[in-house]
């Protein structure tokens, strides 16, 4: 019989509680930012329709915002020495489920399909796990990576994805995104 060491069942504690404050974040944000929030225009839509189905680009959601706001708990979670290596602030775009949000930095005078593209691969990951799920694997990715945001395997996939379509790459974005296990 394997026996968990007192370490391996803090961090899944650890992992639990701060996806479960994650999951509530999340759909805080979209409560607050869905009224607001306009379908995808034209010329953003046809960057992205060789890409995914018609559905979820009908059912997107942009809310232009200044920029994205720091989560409450950021802030208790130094104290606990778990240091993010990444400033909300200065994000170009973050999902919340169906709904992206772009900031200042992220918006030219349209919104560059790149961040888009990549926003809308969170989308379907989102689609796949559930805002429970997405919560859980991302939380999950960053403390088992080292706490290194490049290397949460969700946004491994979505940059390794944003990659191709920044090479002019052709390809459907659901069919080559790996299902979650
Ligand atoms: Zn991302």
């Amino acid at each position: 019989m394997a026996r968990i060491s007192p370490s391996r069942i803090l961090l899944r504690i650890v992992t639990r509680l701060l996806a479960l404050v994650g999951n509530l974040w999340i759909r805080a944000q979209i409560r607050r930012h869905w009224r607001a929030s306009r379908p995808l225009r034209p010329g953003e839509r046809v960057h992205l329709e060789a890409y995914f189905d018609e559905e979820l680009l009908s059912d997107v959601r942009i809310r232009e915002v200044r920029s994205v706001s720091r989560p409450w708990f950021i802030r208790p979670l130094a104290l606990f020495g778990l240091k993010l290596d990444m400033d909300f602030r200065s994000a170009a775009g973050i999902t919340f489920g169906d709904l992206v949000l772009v900031s200042e930095l992220g918006r030219g005078r349209t919104l560059p399909a790149a961040l888009l593209f990549h926003e809308l691969i969170h989308v379907l990951q989102y689609r796949a796990l559930g805002i429970g799920g997405f919560a859980l694997k991302y939380v999950d990715g960053w403390l088992s990576h080292g706490r290194e945001y490049l290397r949460i395997p969700l946004e491994v996939e979505a940059y390794a994805l944003e990659d191709r379509f920044r090479a002019g790459e052709i390809f459907r974005a659901a069919t080559c995104w790996s299902r979650p296990d």
